[in-house]
């Protein structure tokens, strides 16, 4: 079985995350981890982003007209990403 050497208190231990003699972390990537998140604060998960926060707000209001809105502006995205994929799908097959 894999043993690792606790730098804590110098003994063997069979469990390869955390020390079974006093509980310190032994793997390397969590302890790297902890450092990052301890460095540069908590990152996971991800705060949403401003627009993705603008959205949320939106499709969850009170106001029918903004939710309306929420609607309009989602469909002509969609129809919008729609055309980019038809378009590719042009020049695909006009290139071959
Ligand atoms: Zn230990």
């Amino acid at each position: 079985m894999k043993q690792i050497l606790c730098k804590s208190c110098k003994q063997w231990s069979t469990d390869e995350f955390n020390c079974e003699h006093c509980g310190n972390l032994l793997n390397e990537h969590i302890i790297r981890e902890e450092k990052y998140i301890a460095k540069h604060g908590i990152q996971k998960p991800k705060p949403p982003g401003k627009l993705a926060v603008f959205f949320e707000k939106t499709r969850n209001s009170k106001n029918p007209f903004v939710r309306l809105l929420y609607y309009i502006v989602m469909g002509i995205w969609g129809i919008y990403v729609g055309l980019v994929v038809f378009m590719l799908y042009l020049a695909i097959a006009a290139s071959a």
